[in-house]
């Protein structure tokens, strides 16, 4: 490369002495500085060439919605402000929902959009009032599966001392 800039150097230097415009005494000065004005050059387009390359082999990484909900907040990937959830009515002023919210950001259907805190925190409730157990079917369930396992329960003791025979042997 630098073969290359030093016979561009030496043909712009001798073009400008053909034309007259430089008197051939200046040429070691007029050599030294076309040189490093091209080497200049030269560097630019090397870092420009670069960063079109690297643009080119790595796009713009699509945003992460994960590092959005975090434990305390959940980031608005719309406007970027934290909040402890992001309500139907924030994401309406954005023109969007709960489901196209999460389309468009490619986020699972099943994530909640809040923080985790509040998330752990909802389910913490849920699973400690259990108001499924309350539902008449589910207490049925339960009974029937009560009955269920005091009738099997005989085979399960012989084949517990069984194991404890063998482990004994
Ligand atoms: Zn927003």
């Amino acid at each position: 490369m630098s073969q290359t800039l030093l016979e561009m150097t030496k043909d712009l230097v001798m073009a400008q002495i053909q034309a007259k415009t430089l008197p051939p005494e200046d040429m070691h000065q007029a050599l030294q500085q076309t040189y490093a004005s091209l080497q200049a050059l030269k560097a630019q387009e090397d870092a420009y060439g670069s960063v079109a390359v690297a643009t080119l082999e790595t796009p713009p990484k699509p945003i992460d919605w994960r590092k959005s909900v975090t434990k305390h907040v959940v980031t608005c990937l719309e406007c970027g402000v934290s909040l402890k959830q992001l309500s139907v009515r924030h994401l309406k002023e954005h023109g969007l929902d709960g489901r196209s919210y999460r389309e468009k950001y490619r986020i699972p259907r099943t994530q909640p959009l809040a923080a985790k805190e509040v998330t752990a925190k909802r389910q913490e409730i849920v699973q400690r009032s259990r108001p499924w157990e309350k539902a008449p079917t589910f207490v049925k369930a339960q009974e029937e599966k009560k009955r269920e396992e005091a009738a099997v329960a005989p085979k399960k003791r012989t084949a517990q001392r069984k194991g404890t025979a063998r482990a004994k042997a």
